[in-house]
């Protein structure tokens, strides 16, 4: 493989609010500190639709480091259609022949991915949870296989070399120095094929459990330590007070103290908060493939040899429950006060 002019393209996904989603920001971070690996290598992004706020965008994105965004705008790409956004995403890669394109495996991403892959008869490795790339371009994408039992290290034989990836699994990092980002604006035709299913109605997203764990800053998470679902109603509570989603271990699923809708780990959600509290959570490795990018860890365990402790920046080692409740009690005083004021 030729590492001449080696590009790396980004699908950005928009969200409905204008911005791009979180996990195509934390692609581009980890496009541009891929490329770095390889002489003269660019990062390019390519949004597709309308409703967009070009200039925050464009600055958000240019200070993650990325060389040029391609914007294929019209009425038509407004809503997300996988079939009209595969001609426009196949045309632009056809043009701009990059050696390897990322998607975030979200909702979206996991559906246009493989279409994309199919018209440009190119591999892709779905659900990555980590990327790596060799100095000669080759994209050694890390994904679980065998149930989450082994983690399998993809190579892709033909280009692009295409994979999705985990919300989460890196960070978005910022440069200190704007760059010279080139912006281009195009128009795609993705009228011409006339069997395109239509949109007739959009409907909300059915409601969960209402939680967003892989957008919050603060996760409480509670483990098959506190061991029973009253237990878990006060984590709610806390967590409720405090501002903060909750989240499960597998442990506390499998017992059915939770949904499994907020499980976080390896075959559950990952996640990035700036504090994460796991209430009796024991940290087995599989756990601990969701929260590898927390900023701050607390545990709190009666056991002061779980394995948990390893990776929290602060341990405390205690009743799970006893410690939600003084927690919450002060938290209340706390609210008493400001009332009071
Ligand atoms: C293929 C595969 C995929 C998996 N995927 C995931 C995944 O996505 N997410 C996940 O979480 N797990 C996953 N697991 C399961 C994982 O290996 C663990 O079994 C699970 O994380 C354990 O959950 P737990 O820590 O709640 O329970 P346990 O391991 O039983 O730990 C309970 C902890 O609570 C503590 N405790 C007990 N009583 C108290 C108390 N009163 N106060 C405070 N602490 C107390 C104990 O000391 C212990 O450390 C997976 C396993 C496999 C094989």
């Amino acid at each position: 493989m030729t590492a001449d002019n080696f590009k790396i393209a980004v699908f950005c996904e928009m969200m409905k609010n204008g911005y791009p989603n979180k996990v195509s920001l934390q692609l581009v971070s980890k496009a541009v500190s891929m490329a770095e690996n390889i002489d003269n290598a660019k990062v390019m992004v390519i949004i597709i639709g309308k409703r967009m706020f070009y200039d925050p965008v464009i600055n958000e994105i240019s200070s993650c480091g990325a060389d040029k965004i391609i914007i294929a705008n019209d009425d038509v790409l407004k809503e997300f259609s996988s079939e009209r956004y595969k001609i426009a995403l196949t045309e632009i890669l056809k043009r701009e022949k990059p050696e390897v394109v990322l998607f975030g495996a979200t909702v979206f991403g996991r559906e246009l991915a493989p279409l994309v892959a199919t018209a440009l008869k190119t591999g892709l490795t779905a659900d990555c949870t980590a990327l790596n790339i060799t100095k000669d371009g080759i994209l050694e994408a890390t994904r679980p296989t065998y149930d989450g039992k082994m983690k399998a290290v993809i190579v892709c034989k033909t280009l692009p070399q295409m994979a999705t990836v985990r919300p989460n699994v890196f960070k978005v990092s910022y440069k200190n120095s704007q760059k010279d980002t080139k912006v281009l604006f195009d128009w795609i035709d993705t009228n011409s094929d006339k069997n395109l299913p239509k949109l007739l109605e959009t409907l909300p997203f059915p409601k969960s459990s209402g939680n967003t764990l892989e957008n919050a800053k603060i996760i409480f998470a509670g483990g098959k330590g506190l061991k029973n679902s009253d237990n878990f109603k006060k984590l709610y509570e806390l967590a409720k007070l405090a501002g903060a989603e909750v989240g499960a271990s597998r442990g506390a699923v499998d017992a059915g103290l939770a949904p499994a809708d907020i499980q976080i780990g390896q075959t559950g959600k990952t996640v990035a908060p700036k504090l994460y509290i796991a209430f009796g959570i024991s940290g087995m490795a599989q756990h601990l493939a969701g929260i590898n990018s927390c900023d701050k860890i607390i545990a709190v365990n009666n056991d002061a040899e779980a394995p948990v402790f390893n990776v929290a920046n602060v341990g405390i080692i205690g009743d799970a429950a006893e410690i939600i409740e003084k927690m919450t009690d002060k938290l209340y005083k706390r609210l008493e006060i400001e009332n009071d004021r």
